[in-house]
């Protein structure tokens, strides 16, 4: 159950603080919406940028995040953006640990929960989640349903924005009537929006599924734990 007896819950997840972050949030703030950004606390810099079929995609510089992200959940995603279960464990505990501390210091914040980079973990990336007590870490294979998860150390968001269900799914989600809690997570990345040129389409996915009364829209962990 959700704050004030609500059934329903909407989240979003978007990973790797880029530049294209500052719009989406714009955009979840005008209607209310909450997100989790997964943030690399050891590549906060604009010289961390690359190109996508001619689209520049920057990451943020440290300075003004805070400020940023207010009201928003930061969780981590590896000090370095590592694949993590190629690493040994000593390697694995300092690139989350080290995020967890960099963020929580940097934000003023406890940090609750992590994205994978690349989606990908093992059983001892999940062993230094526990250790560090951070109550999820999502992959990047989705559910397509609504479903509540038990194994939150391996969570599946519902589809990523650029799913071709993604709004037949909202749609469902709104007319969905529930006897237990439902949960629509989304997932990605806010520069894909610049590279397939297509930001209408989060546009009018946040317009419709936005300010209902049966809904409750929080962060990650606010639904999630
Ligand atoms: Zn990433």
């Amino acid at each position: 159950m959700f704050p004030n007896n609500k059934l329903k819950a909407l989240t979003f997840s978007y990973d790797d603080g880029i530049e294209q972050d500052r719009r989406l949030i714009k955009l979840f703030n005008k209607y209310n919406l909450k997100a989790t950004f997964n943030l690399n606390s050891g590549m906060l810099s604009n010289t961390y940028q690359w190109d996508i079929k001619g689209v520049c995609v920057k990451r943020m510089n440290a300075k003004g995040l805070k400020e940023l992200y207010q009201g928003h959940e930061i969780a981590v995603h590896g000090y370095s953006h590592p694949s993590l279960e190629k690493l040994d464990v000593d390697t694995i505990r300092n690139e989350i640990e080290l995020d967890k501390m960099n963020l929580q210091h940097m934000f003023d914040c406890k940090i609750r929960g992590m994205a994978y980079p690349f989606g990908t973990c093992d059983h001892r990336v999940i062993q230094v989640l526990k250790e560090n007590h951070i109550g999820y870490g999502r992959v990047v294979e989705t559910t397509q349903n609504f479903d509540i998860q038990t194994n939150l150390l391996e969570l599946k968001a519902s589809c990523h924005h650029n799913d071709v269900n993604f709004m037949k799914l909202a749609e469902e989600f709104v007319k969905l009537k529930p006897a237990e809690p439902k949960i629509f997570s989304i997932w990605g990345h806010s520069y894909e929006f610049d590279v397939e040129d297509n930001w209408e389409v989060i546009e009018k996915f946040c317009e419709f599924i936005s300010n209902r009364e049966d809904i409750f829209y929080g962060t990650n962990s606010e639904v999630f734990l």
